[in-house]
């Protein structure tokens, strides 16, 4: 049975639809990232699944119950929320304890159960302090510990690292995943930064403006992105707009509107279909000679840039210019601002995405 069901959700303030018909599945003990750019239905979404927040349609059920009127406090669902949220005036002990309280859990067994969740999060001792007594790194963990304390059978993270600096957002970005996987804890994990949902999920929901664009692994998202805005905001993308001219051989045969002809395997689009290419900047190959490659074009570098492990070359290619990302340089030495190049990729490395209506 899956741990989570959202079929059709909407929610919509005042005329503004902030999500518009989600239909999502969570297995038990998967963790799902819910991604997206700030504004697109996220926390929305995350506080319909917590009870915070009641669709206006559709079903949410948790362990296949209908969640319909039924409070947060009875969803068996621990939520970290994006400030924290963390009650200033209670200490680490009581913030801990307040939830096994209310669930009424024998006083004995709270004082186990806390000291249990903080050793989980590496916070053992600071039971007596208050909130403005911690670090940020540390206040994060008091709020996933407090979330964890009432082994919710579902844990919902909301940006729950927004707020730290860089170097602390990448070790608790690895401790968290560490941890809910020794746990094997369902979790719905709310991000807009890709390299997170990236190393945390299991599965990656791209939402955009209120709509799940595509749910996958993260390494189908980044290798088969359904829409061009999957594409873009998992990584970079070449983008090259055409229509389709025929189907032959090699596959898909493409007329850009940059003004060069391309092929790429696809096995939907049609002839006379407005379609986008897709090519990531690490599969374009640039060389001085023309390739066999079945997809070699000339082009005129625009701009490099060594950025360390790679070196980034902007190519303009009929009026289009294209980003390759390059490892190894070095039979492209000499090659400066104005050279003459090819960029070449396997018809396999090209996506064919539908043109955005
Ligand atoms: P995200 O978490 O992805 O940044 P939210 O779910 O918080 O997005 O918000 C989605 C959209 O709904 C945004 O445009 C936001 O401004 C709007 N919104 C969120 N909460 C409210 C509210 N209480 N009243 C009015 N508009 C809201
Ligand atoms: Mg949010």
């Amino acid at each position: 049975m899956a741990a989570v069901d959202l079929t059709g959700v909407e929610k919509s303030y005042g005329a503004h639809r902030a999500v518009r018909g989600v239909t999502l599945t969570v297995e038990s003990g998967e963790c799902l990232a819910l991604l997206g750019p700030s504004g697109c239905g996220k926390t929305t979404t995350l506080n319909m699944i917590a009870g915070f927040i009641d669709p206006d349609a559709g079903e949410v059920r948790i362990g296949g119950r209908p969640m319909a009127g039924v409070p947060p406090y009875r969803r068996d669902t621990g939520m970290v929320f994006q400030q924290y949220a963390l009650f200033p005036h209670l200490t680490v002990f009581d913030n801990l304890a307040f939830g096994l309280t209310m669930r009424r859990t024998p006083r004995a067994e709270v004082a186990e159960r806390v000291r249990q969740a903080l050793a989980l999060v590496h916070l053992a001792g600071l039971e007596r302090r208050y909130p403005r007594e911690l670090s940020g790194g540390q206040q994060q963990r008091v709020a996933l510990a407090r979330a964890l304390v009432i082994r919710p059978a579902v844990l919902l993270l909301d940006e729950p690292l927004s707020n730290l600096d860089a170097k602390l957002r990448q070790e608790m970005r690895i401790e968290i995943a560490e941890l809910r996987r020794s746990l094997g804890i369902t979790t719905v994990f709310v991000t807009h930064d890709q390299e997170e949902a990236l190393v945390i999920a299991d599965r990656i929901a791209v939402m955009h403006e209120g709509v799940v664009d595509q749910v996958d692994t993260p390494t189908a998202i980044y290798r088969r992105p359904r829409t061009p805005f999957v594409a873009r905001f998992i990584g970079d993308a070449n983008f090259l707009p055409g229509r389709v001219t025929a189907r032959d051989a090699r596959g898909l045969v493409i007329d850009t509107d940059a003004g060069v002809t391309v092929v790429a395997s696809d096995d939907v689009a049609r002839a006379g279909d407005r379609v986008i290419v897709m090519v990531r900047p690490e599969n374009l190959r640039l060389s001085l000679d023309t390739t066999a490659e079945p997809n070699c074009v000339q082009g005129v570098v625009r701009t490099i840039a060594f950025t360390g492990a790679v070196t980034i070359y902007q190519v303009v290619v009929g009026s289009a210019t294209v980003t390759a990302a390059v490892h190894d340089t070095t039979h492209l030495a000499g090659v400066a601002t104005g050279t003459k190049v090819h960029a070449a990729w396997r018809a396999g490395d090209a996506l064919v995405l539908p043109e955005p209506a």
